[in-house]
């Protein structure tokens, strides 16, 4: 369940949200990202099944560059590109800090 980008998708509000189809989990995840990443989310936009999954998607995570990016390098995830770390990516990690430690220690595994 690690996502191409190094987000841990198991661990995420969103999928647990949906896992639990639980409409207060979404209504606080939706308040809590809106903050977070300053943009109007709102509660019925919080269904996702996971990066890799076949399943509903997180608007945001479903149009992911870095995502399209390792899709179209048929790479599981941006640890195993040879152009790592990319400034998308490092643009990315600096937002999101825990999914570029989850890159690294993938990295000491390719
Ligand atoms: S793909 Fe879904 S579960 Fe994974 S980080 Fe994005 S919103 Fe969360
Ligand atoms: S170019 Fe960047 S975003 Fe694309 S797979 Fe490589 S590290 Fe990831």
């Amino acid at each position: 369940m690690i996502a191409y980008c190094g987000l841990n998708c198991k661990a995420c509000d969103a999928l647990l949200a949906t896992q639990a189809n639980d409409n207060a989990m979404r209504e606080k995840t939706a308040q809590k990202w809106s903050r977070l990443y300053g943009a109007a989310i709102r509660a019925d936009q919080i269904n996702c099944q996971g990066c890799k999954s076949d399943g509903q998607k997180f608007f945001h995570c479903a149009d992911c560059q870095i995502r399209s990016c390792c899709l179209s390098k048929n790479l599981p995830h941006c640890a195993a590109c040879d152009q790592y770390v990319c400034p998308t990516l490092a643009g990315f990690v600096k937002l999101a800090p825990e999914a570029g430690k989850a890159l690294e220690a993938l990295r000491e595994t390719v």
